[in-house]
């Protein structure tokens, strides 16, 4: 048993090796998580990073939180980390315990029905704690063909998931905020749009618009401290010209490279490789931070599939670009072409880290996630807390 919190930059390294490592759950803790109905349940709107020795039916965590950093819950049979709770939740290594934990509340919002009768849990998801997130739309056409990105298990996720609503209409997305202003106002901190890919990428690219307009309409009447920005993770429009649009939102937009190299990036994402063009892709990223204010532009790159040296060139050029580079962890998803990949090591992550802090620190980058992503390290970076 332990009663007391590490720091946040011991959370930062804790970070590091739970995204490598996994955890694994005590019986007492899934006995006391299972019905502590307050805390937010694991749900998997869009993947499945759990390996296949957990039961999907359990009542598990997605994150956890230790001080001001927010870290994903991947399980991992012979993970050295464990969830306990004796008298309070604890982290635990090879059976020595390390630092008491705590994992986010779990909305009001989520009991509450839409006036036209949606439930709102159908429509939004709580990300990292204190993001709205919707998913739209929750298909990928990419799919069809056997060109889907081999780190993704959308479909195979989505197959066992039937509860969320497939394309969310600007209407249902602010009937769904505008109940969690008021039933849950100390919550969400930000709003996030990500979703799969339509053949059409203009109309893919307006539907995130109109969503991002009618959710900043709902929250006009806020004073502008209290606005929360919406952040949207897209492929870019091939009209480059409607990118313009967004200058005018209280909005941050990427648009992922996803590796930095251009061959790994053809093999693991042919269906972007293939219908968008890996140099369209780049342009786009040159056009939008040329038109967007404020470094609003970022571009996730992925640490684990590619050798860490390509992530890092991957971290300056991003920066050389005007780009702000976001570093998501690889997880490992079930059903996923990579599903057997290993995780990329804490030394590995930390050199990544470390970099990262670097250009976070000297250019003043702001992270897609602010304190809430929990699987990416711009957060921790930008504090300095890796090093
Ligand atoms: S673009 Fe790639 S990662 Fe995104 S939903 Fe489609 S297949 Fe998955």
């Amino acid at each position: 048993m332990v009663t007391s919190l590490v720091n946040n930059r011991e959370a930062s390294h804790l970070k590091l090796h739970l995204l490598s490592e996994g955890v694994t759950f005590t019986e007492s803790f899934l006995e006391k998580f299972g019905c502590d109905f307050s805390l937010m349940e694991k749900r998997r709107a869009y993947n499945n990073s759990d390996d296949a020795h957990l039961d999907l039916q359990l009542r598990v965590p997605q994150e956890i939180i230790i001080g001001d950093v927010v870290i994903a819950v991947k399980h991992k049979k012979d993970s050295p980390w464990q969830l306990e709770f004796k008298e309070s939740y604890y982290l635990s290594h090879y059976g020595k315990p390390v630092t008491l934990v705590s994992f986010p509340f779990r909305p009001l919002l989520f009991d509450q029905k839409t006036p036209k009768g949606i439930r709102c849990d159908a429509v939004a998801n709580l990300y990292g704690g204190s993001s709205l997130a919707f998913f739209t739309p929750s298909t990928c056409y990419y799919f069809k063909n056997g060109f889907e990105c081999k780190f993704c298990s959308l479909e195979p996720t989505r197959d066992n998931e039937t509860t969320f609503v497939h394309t969310i209409t600007p209407e249902v997305a602010s009937d769904v905020f505008r109940i969690a202003l008021s039933s849950d106002p100390n919550i969400f901190k930000q709003i996030m749009l990500v979703g799969g890919n339509i053949p059409d990428y203009n109309l893919g690219f307006k539907n995130n618009l109109r969503i991002t307009k009618s959710l900043n309409k709902t929250q006009e009447h806020l004073p502008a401290s209290k606005q929360l920005e919406i952040h949207i993770a897209t492929m870019p429009p091939r009209d480059l010209e409607l990118i313009n649009e967004f200058s005018k939102l209280n909005a941050r937009l990427t648009m992922n490279l996803e590796v930095f190299d251009d061959q790994i990036f053809e093999i693991l994402c042919s269906g972007k490789a293939r219908d968008y063009g890996r140099e369209n892709l780049k342009r786009a990223l040159q056009y939008a931070s040329k038109t967007l204010p404020d470094k609003r532009v970022h571009s996730i790159l992925i640490a684990g599939l590619e050798p860490i040296s390509s992530t890092i060139e991957g971290i300056k050029t991003l920066v050389s670009m005007g780009v702000t580079p976001i570093i998501n962890v690889f997880h490992s998803d079930r059903g996923s072409p990579l599903e057997n990949l290993s995780q990329p090591s804490y030394e590995n992550l930390l050199s990544v880290a470390l970099e990262l802090e670097k250009v976070y620190q000297q250019y003043e980058l702001t992270p897609y996630w602010n304190g809430c992503g929990r699987n990416s390290l711009d957060f921790e970076a930008l504090h300095g807390w890796f090093s």
